[in-house]
């Protein structure tokens, strides 16, 4: 086993920085440490928690431009979503900094005079959290935060591509009196130290965001001593476009929601489900705004679209490219980008493929790549029957201006959310998480701190 993380520039391939891979002795020490701690900080009161929050996120925002930028560095993201991205990992600890005054039991009438009914809630434990590489930032915050204000302990090892965000930000909570055993960062391997999470009875619950086989690998291994568990996984998400839809404002947010960190994100629309009647029209106007997108290195402020993480990451968006083209796709936008990888960089350019049919690849799994394909549909039934073919129900996107078709698509999308007009819907305040094979539990709104806590009924009798 190698000692460091060696971080890399995706746009350029040069070394940014070097972390340091902890023991597992370290790591069994910091199990031990976090489920100590959780004594005294589930004891810290909710006010003071909230508020020990709320200084966390005011300290994290005085660096937002040094976070953005470290962040670029090692995701290759763009700088402008980047700076976007740390407002909204922030929005994540304000909401649950609020949301820790909030966690209300109930009394219940009892049958009988002689007994009262109390629920309390309670938070679950120590909670170790695995996160992906798109959001270093927001990835983290959506479980800490929570995890914080409901009292439990939190332990993260971030992606190994990108763990230089998330030390940034741990240290921060630090600084700002959040207890160093309260919330902890190690790093290294994803397999070894999920292992350890998973194998250690100090751990109450995993949480993850990544990919489906990972996650169900690590619902496996966390059924041994039945901890709680909460998964972000893959998604595959269809836009359907009515034959009614406003189409420049259809092709606005296709750009919003399929473009956004090159297309590495696990709600980016996947499947593109046009009316045959306006496909052909909604096909150029769409590749004729997506082959203005400029790509480039993260860093320069007018880059829309930033490279592949890593290798691995463009080869697989590559061979789905391909294997459409020869499947009879046509390319109406970003051909260049095999050339790129033969000069020894990752970018893909922005492509639009027409004429895909659901035999393809990029059909049926996911792409994380900035790659639109077009099919077609007639019957608005057709479109739901293609949407929900899939063992994915992560987020669906639709737009139509008709309230018929609209309240159909809504209630017949086996998705956990739905954006009706709407492209970009992630926000703090509101429930994020899939359906079937794309995840279980909810980040996000009243409903993500659920997860951190037990309920605890107390029966009083003979009174
Ligand atoms: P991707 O293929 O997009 O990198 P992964 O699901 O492999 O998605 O990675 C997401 C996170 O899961 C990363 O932090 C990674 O280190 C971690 N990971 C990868 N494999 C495992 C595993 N076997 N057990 C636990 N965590 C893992």
């Amino acid at each position: 086993m190698t000692e460091s993380l060696q971080v890399k520039n995706p746009a350029t391939g040069e070394p940014v920085q070097e972390v340091r891979i902890n023991s597992e002795e370290e790591i069994l020490e910091a199990l031990k440490k976090g489920h100590a701690a959780f004594k005294q900080w589930s004891k810290v009161n909710a006010h003071e928690r909230s508020r020990l929050l709320k200084k966390w996120s005011d300290r994290i925002l005085e660096e937002t431009e040094e976070i953005a930028k470290i962040m670029t560095l090692e995701s290759g993201k763009p700088i402008n979503e980047s700076l976007g991205e740390v407002k909204y990992a922030v929005s994540y600890i304000d909401w649950y900094a609020e949301e820790a005054k909030r966690i209300y039991g109930r009394t219940i009438p009892a049958n009988t005079e002689s007994k009262r009914i109390v629920v309390t809630r309670q938070p679950v434990g120590l909670v170790a959290a695995i996160t992906p590489w798109n959001f270093p930032a927001a990835m983290m915050t959506r479980k800490a935060a929570p995890a914080l204000a409901a009292g439990c302990t939190f332990i993260v090892k971030p992606a190994e591509d990108t763990p230089l965000t998330t030390i940034k930000l741990i240290e921060m909570a630090h600084e700002v009196g959040i207890p160093e055993e309260a919330v902890q960062c190690v790093n290294g391997y994803g397999s070894e130290i999920g292992k350890l999470f998973t194998d250690s009875e100090h751990v109450r619950k995993i949480t993850f965001t990544g990919s489906t086989p990972v996650g169900k690998h690590l619902i496996k291994n966390s059924a041994d001593t039945v901890k709680h568990v909460s998964m972000e996984l893959g998604g595959h998400a269809p836009l359907i476009i009515a034959e009614d839809a406003d189409l420049d404002f259809a092709v606005a947010q296709t750009i919003a929601s399929k473009f956004r960190n090159a297309g590495q994100t696990c709600i980016c629309a996947n499947r593109v489900l046009v009316h045959e009647n306006i496909a052909e029209e909604f096909s150029d106007r769409l590749a004729n705004e997506v082959a203005k997108l400029k790509v480039g290195n993260g860093l320069e402020k007018q880059t829309q679209v930033g490279p592949a993480i890593n290798e691995k990451g463009f080869d697989k968006v590559m061979l789905q490219i391909h294997d459409a083209e020869e499947k009879g796709a046509e390319v109406l936008c970003g051909n260049q980008s095999d050339a790129d990888r033969e000069a020894g960089y990752f970018f893909i350019y922005p492509t639009v493929l027409k004429n895909v049919s659901e035999t393809m690849e990029m059909m049926q799994e996911e792409t994380f790549g900035p790659v639109v394909p077009i099919t077609t549909f007639k019957a608005i039934e057709k479109a739901v029957q293609i949407a929900n073919g899939t063992p994915y129900g992560l987020a669906a996107y639709f737009f139509t201006n008709d309230y018929r078709t609209g309240t159909f698509l809504h209630e017949n999308l086996d998705f956990g959310i739905v954006g009706w007009n709407d492209g970009a819907p992630s926000a703090a305040h509101a429930p994020f998480g899939g359906m079937k094979e794309s995840g279980l539990g909810r980040e996000g709104g009243i409903e993500g701190i659920e997860p951190y806590l037990e309920t605890k009924y107390l029966s009083v009798g003979n009174l």
